[in-house]
């Protein structure tokens, strides 16, 4: 049985089901993806009775993203960088860990024709999320991030680990060309407690997506942002890279944008 799952908690709501099913069919890949409800600190008892089951590789999402990185034998360097993962490979012996989320967020700016070389970013959070797109923002040529966070001394942490000069704390007055939110405060319904004037032009890009993002976005635009996107097209884009990690081949993600867009908003 081609046997694979996301694990989450909550996770009744995850479109991962739906984006892999639809994945398999357009390449002819027979598989079964399930939701699994993980609470924080069962994901290792949770693997072990889906591999049982003949589960091949899982999906790992909030708040489990840090665990599967200490549960997995093995790391790729992108997961390694971030220090969280959220796609799991059981085989033999193994587990292999991976994150696709950065090579998710880029899919999904390029997707959009956001240019990222020279930009100044403001990413706020950071959470197992933001420490996935870091690493690749970094090397896509940005000219600066600043990082915000609810909880300081996590930023100070971060600066004082990646060592990358264009890090930084955001300084009063800055202005910015993208600023995403990695924070969960969305789901939390709640709003980030930045400057309104940090949105004022910039491309502002929530991480969540369908309603829960459109608070956030719709205060963005309110304070002046340029241009919203919420993060379902990353949120497929990750499924993409996680689906060619296990099955070699990356699917094409215009028929699934197409088919979620037209129900999430
Ligand atoms: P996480 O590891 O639990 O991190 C949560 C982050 O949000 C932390 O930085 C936390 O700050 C901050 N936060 C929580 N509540 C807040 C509030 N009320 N105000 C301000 N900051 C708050 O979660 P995660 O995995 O990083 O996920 C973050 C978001 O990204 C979620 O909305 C998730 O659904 C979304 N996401 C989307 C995709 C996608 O493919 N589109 C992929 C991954 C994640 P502290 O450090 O102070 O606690």
């Amino acid at each position: 049985m081609n046997l694979y799952a996301v694990f989450g908690y909550p996770i009744t709501h995850s479109l991962s089901p739906r984006i892999h099913a639809q994945f398999g069919r357009q390449l002819g890949i027979a598989l079964t993806y399930e939701r699994r409800a993980v609470p924080a600190g069962s994901l290792a008892a949770a693997v072990q009775s889906f591999r049982e089951e003949g589960g091949r590789g899982a999906n790992v999402t909030v708040p489990l993203k840090t665990e599967a990185y200490a549960l997995a034998s093995t790391r790729t360097p992108r997961a390694e960088r971030a220090g969280a993962v959220n796609t799991l490979t059981f085989r033999d012996d193994v587990i292999a860990g991976d994150n696709t989320d950065g090579d998710g967020l880029l899919a999904d700016l390029a997707y959009h024709k956001v240019a990222l070389p020279g930009a100044r970013l403001l990413l706020m959070g950071a959470g197992g999320a933001a420490q996935g797109i870091i690493g690749p923002l970094l090397d896509a040529g940005v000219d600066r991030i600043a990082v915000w966070n609810r909880t300081q001394a996590r930023v100070q942490e971060w600066l004082a680990r990646l060592r990358d000069d264009r890090l930084r704390e955001p300084v009063p007055g800055d202005s910015y060309d993208i600023v995403i939110n990695a924070t969960a405060a969305s789901l939390g319904h709640a709003l980030p407690p930045v400057p309104d004037a940090v949105f004022r032009g910039a491309l502002v890009y929530d991480l969540a997506y369908g309603p829960v993002a459109g608070r956030f976005l719709a205060h963005a635009q309110a304070q002046g942002a340029g241009r919203v996107l919420d993060g379902l097209g990353m949120l497929i884009e990750q499924a993409a890279t996680a689906f060619c990690v296990w099955h070699g081949v990356r699917p094409d993600t215009t028929d699934v944008r197409a088919l979620l867009r037209g129900e999430t908003v």
